[in-house]
């Protein structure tokens, strides 16, 4: 069996930034590993074509520029906002204007989207809307665990049910 479409993918990984030697943002070591239905859709498909084809116990290692991952950071989507815009009954929360608290927004059209503080000023602040990991390339390095086909309820539910998946 073979990683391809419609398998219960699990591995261990650990992405770093950039090269393996980059700033280590998450890891699955000591813990459970991730679970997935591969083909479906849920991961980057960047990240699905680099475990293409591979076997339970076959080790990867790959780099995904930023452009196939979360986005080059876009200076647009730095955007500053007079204070008064988070004042409720006429007054500031205490805590919430400080730099790098992710704030729950909407914009014009209702739509709800989060927002991290990048930038506070006398009347101003600056909203950052670009995805945390915007403008870094990631690099994978990790191992296929294990390797199943997913079930009609998992291809249903567009999930994995049972360890390491949903209970329900
Ligand atoms: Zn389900």
């Amino acid at each position: 069996m073979v990683i391809e479409t419609n398998k219960v993918v699990a591995v261990h990984y650990t992405l770093t930034e950039g090269t393996a030697e980059g700033q280590m943002v998450e890891s699955t070591q000591g813990r459970e590993p991730l679970m997935f239905i591969f083909g479906v859709g849920m991961m980057l498909p960047e990240f699905e074509r680099n475990l293409s084809g591979l076997k339970t116990g076959d080790t990867f290692a790959f780099a995904i520029p930023a452009a196939q991952a979360y986005g080059e950071y876009d200076n647009n989507a730095l955007v500053e906002v007079p204070k008064s815009m988070f004042e409720q009954d006429g007054k500031i929360p205490d805590g919430i204007l400080e730099v790098g608290n992710m704030l729950p927004l909407q914009d014009q059209d209702g739509n709800r989207l989060t927002g991290m503080v990048a930038w506070v000023g006398l009347d101003k602040v600056k909203i950052d809307f670009n995805h945390p990991m915007a403008g870094v390339d990631l690099y994978f390095t990790g191992q296929v665990d294990s390797l199943r086909d997913a079930d009609p309820s998992e291809l249903a539910h567009g999930h994995v049910h049972g360890a390491g998946g949903h209970h329900h």
